[in-house]
């Protein structure tokens, strides 16, 4: 019997005791949340990596005395993207760009005596792998849009790659230039929504879509061009990986219809093997994501 740590970094830290039940890891009672009150949106805005770390500890070291069972990984889950235990860039989180995250929490733990695995991945592919995980489908395709100020694209299984999906190029158009990331005709740059706030200087991205809805020609052209370039996202990773089943999640999830997601889709995706995807829109619940975090730890040394 096994025991896992799953942690997730947002706007906040949450993080949950995970156990083996039937054969499953499941999540053991409630999980710990920094800051406590959730309205505190940028409470680990630019807060030092030392005492990122601590504040890291200090959640992990309680839930690691509760296991009933020896831990065997602990996987930490950050908005950025993260090859071999290294943080390459986090756009939302810059302080943890560069960071070798691994070593060093795993080193700052260790401190405290406790002697875990500790696995960094995105947290787009924590949500894949706990919705993977939870369903029972840890060999099965699964792909998760997470739709916010930048949008990300997770997948499970974990593969070796960049898969940065949200700057997937859905457009050839030169003044297509909202992405982040600086990159023109990015899917970003159409549906993220600091850039929709570059796009429409008087307007907030609730009005654009409450006014497309009035009947408002510039805002329906764009409410359209939004889920166009959603459904391209798709498309491409169909071609290139296969159908399967595709979640949506984070905070505008509020503006997508998948209806018309679907009717652009399948203008796009016309061969027939690759027409049996699914798609899903998955309200916000950090317990998937600690699940998924925890599992890939256990997944990654092949302990689980
Ligand atoms: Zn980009």
């Amino acid at each position: 019997m096994t025991a896992a740590i799953g942690v997730v970094i947002t706007e906040h830290i949450v993080a949950g005791l995970l156990q083996e039940e039937n054969g499953q890891m499941a999540l053991t009672g409630e999980p710990l949340r920094f800051p406590v009150d959730p309205s505190e949106t940028d409470a680990l805005i630019g807060v030092p990596t030392n005492e990122l770390y601590e504040l890291l500890a200090a959640q992990i070291r309680p839930l690691v005395q509760a296991a009933a069972y020896p831990v065997s990984g602990i996987g930490i889950a950050v908005p950025g993207v993260v090859r071999g235990g290294v943080v390459q860039d986090a756009p939302n989180l810059a302080q943890l760009k560069g960071l070798r995250m691994g070593e060093a929490l795993g080193a700052v733990l260790r401190e405290s005596g406790l002697d875990a695995p500790v696995h960094i991945l995105n947290d787009a592919d924590s949500v894949a792998a706990g919705l993977a995980s939870r369903g029972g489908n840890l060999d099965r395709l699964i792909r998760v849009w997470t739709l916010g100020n930048g949008i990300g694209y997770g997948r499970w299984p974990i593969a070796d790659g960049v898969w940065e999906g949200g700057h997937t190029v859905v457009t050839l158009d030169p003044k297509e230039r909202f992405c982040g990331c600086g990159g023109v005709g990015h899917i970003e740059g159409i549906m993220g929504n600091r850039a929709m706030r570059l796009r429409f200087m008087d307007m907030e991205p609730e009005d654009v879509f409450a006014n497309a809805l009035k009947g408002d020609a510039r805002c329906r052209e764009f409410v359209d061009l939004w889920h166009r370039a959603l459904a391209a996202g798709c498309a491409t990773a169909i071609h290139l990986g296969g159908p399967g089943r595709f979640y949506f999640t984070g905070m505008n999830i509020r503006f997508l219809d998948i209806k018309l997601l679907r009717e652009h889709l399948e203008m796009m995706v016309r061969m027939s093997p690759l027409q049996s995807y699914s798609l899903e829109v998955l309200g916000a619940d950090d317990a998937i994501s600690i699940l998924g975090a925890g599992v890939a730890a256990l997944r990654a040394q092949q302990d689980w």
